[in-house]
């Protein structure tokens, strides 16, 4: 009896402490649970890389402080710049999330409680600087954001320096309801990083010209896809005829080749020049499609020139940025002229320094082959950037062409005189082609034919051309 009683005894504890087991296994994992709540809370109102409070906060406080009294404010969107994403890209997360939560923390210093500091994106945070009266304070918090933002990060035995832009619009100046002000931030901030300024503060006609960039860009796409239809093509090609002068005495000249040049006619903005849509084009990536449209339409009209008696006239052809850093843009330009029987010798392909900048090394390659497939290179604008000169003698360029603005003084004194002297000396040493371009006047074209210049484009001899007239202008001056 009492044998039984013990293991009656002992079954009930054993049953006991297996109850007790159970009981802290479903305490544990009520916690994990309950943690994983809390931090799922959390994470919808804070980033989790910076601990600041995200965008989802900011919509819902924003109106609130804005409202809250009647001194003027600021909003600032600060971005970090690609070298960030580089840096994503590269190292493990530890480091991007060790950078955003720094520059979270330096933002905060700088603000401290005159202000209030959202990380909205990625890479991006909102400050709302609560009373920005005092313009020489508010000019200084902004200095300071800067500065102590792009302070470099030293960790794990790197030094890394990311620079940001800062795009700031004033409350209520620039918009007067939430969304109104953040748009305008958002607009200043898309200003700062494409003209690559640390600061930029948004102006009342800013709306109206990304109200313009906007419609610009769409009207892009609309014209592009009917361009095909020559009939209805929105698109149109001149050309402006490059002339050699043959006898200064006479003014004697033939037409060796042509510059083609876009033009626009938007249904309802009218004619726009090149210069207003071809950047935006260059910005959204649409200069692919409008740089092949305009490669295929400036050939296949030299062909038929070519066919009616003007069989040496070289075309020039601007290619953008993006365009000369196109992997295929070789095969299509040999593709396009085997197609249409022109001779490689009759293309000159025009860059410009900001081309070549993109990546020397892989610029050189690609100049030399399009040499060896018997292309024109010409260095377009040449002497308007930092390096035109260091470009000459790395890059086996094939011509150079002299801006306008050089020519715009000549004759004139030594000082704009000497710099051309200079030019062409030195291309003529290296035994590079030379042209140039903007001459309006005949004392220009007379100095620089004195100064050793064969080869000339602008007004004085044509303006651009439609199609049908310079090819009467080239027949009526063959020399
Ligand atoms: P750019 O390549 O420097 O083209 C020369 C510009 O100078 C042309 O302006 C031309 O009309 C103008 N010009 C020529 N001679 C004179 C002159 O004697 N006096 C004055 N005042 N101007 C003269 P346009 O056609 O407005 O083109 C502006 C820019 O737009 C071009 O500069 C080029 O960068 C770009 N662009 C034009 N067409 C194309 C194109 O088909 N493709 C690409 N990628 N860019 C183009
Ligand atoms: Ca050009
Ligand atoms: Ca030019």
């Amino acid at each position: 009896m009492g044998l039984l009683n013990q293991s009656e005894k002992l079954e009930t504890q054993v049953k006991y402490q297996r109850l007790v087991q159970k009981f802290k296994l479903l305490r544990e994992r009520y916690n994990v649970i309950l943690n994983e709540r809390r931090r799922l809370a959390k994470q919808l109102v804070t980033n989790p890389d910076s601990g600041l409070p995200n965008g989802v906060v900011m919509q819902t406080q924003l109106h609130e402080i804005l409202k809250r009294d009647d001194r003027p404010k600021a909003l600032c969107f600060l971005k970090l710049n690609e070298i960030f994403n580089l840096v994503r890209r590269t190292f493990s997360s530890k480091i991007p999330e060790w950078i955003l939560y720094q520059t979270g923390v330096r933002i905060q210093s700088v603000i401290e409680n005159r202000g209030k500091v959202y990380h909205t994106r990625d890479d991006e945070f909102l400050i709302v600087l609560f009373d920005i009266s005092d313009s020489a304070t508010f000019n200084q918090t902004l200095q300071r954001l800067v500065r102590d933002t792009e302070k470099s990060h030293v960790l794990g035995g790197y030094n890394i320096s990311i620079r940001v832009n800062l795009g700031v619009a004033l409350y209520p100046r620039d918009g007067d309801t939430k969304s109104e002000i953040l748009r305008s931030t958002d607009i200043a901030l898309s200003v700062a990083v494409r003209q690559q300024v640390s600061v930029f503060t948004f102006t009342p006609s800013l709306r109206m010209e990304q109200m313009e960039r906007i419609e610009i860009q769409n009207g892009l796409l609309q014209a592009l896809q009917s361009a095909s239809d020559l009939k209805h093509s929105q698109f149109q090609m001149y050309y402006q005829p490059q002339v050699e002068l043959l006898d200064p005495e006479t003014g004697k000249f033939r037409v060796t080749g042509a510059e083609a040049l876009i033009r626009w006619k938007h249904p309802s903005m009218g004619f726009l020049s090149p210069g207003k849509f071809v950047p935006i084009a260059e910005e959204t990536g649409l200069i692919v499609p409008l740089g092949a449209w305009i490669l295929r339409r400036s050939l296949q009209e030299l062909g038929e020139w070519q066919k009616i008696g003007l069989s040496s006239l070289q075309m020039g052809i601007n290619l953008s940025t993006r365009q000369f850093t196109q992997e295929d843009i070789i095969h299509d330009t040999i593709r396009l002229c085997k197609r249409l029987g022109i001779p490689h010798h009759n293309v000159k392909l025009e860059i410009t320094e900001g081309a070549l900048m993109q990546n020397v090394a892989e610029s050189a390659k690609k100049i030399e082959n399009l040499l060896r497939m018997g292309f024109h290179i010409m260095l377009d604008d040449f002497g308007t950037g930092y390096s035109s000169l260091s470009y000459l003698r790395t890059l086996a360029i094939s011509i150079i062409k002299i801006d306008k603005s050089f020519v715009d003084d000549l004759p004139g004194e030594v000082n704009s005189a000497a710099p051309v002297r200079a030019i062409i000396g030195m291309a003529r040493q290296m035994k590079k082609g030379i042209i140039v371009e903007g001459v309006e006047r005949w004392e220009q074209v007379k100095w620089l034919y004195e100064n050793g210049c064969r080869v000339f484009q602008g007004y004085y001899f044509s303006k651009p051309l439609p199609a049908e007239d310079f090819h009467k202008f080239a027949l009526g001056n063959q020399g």
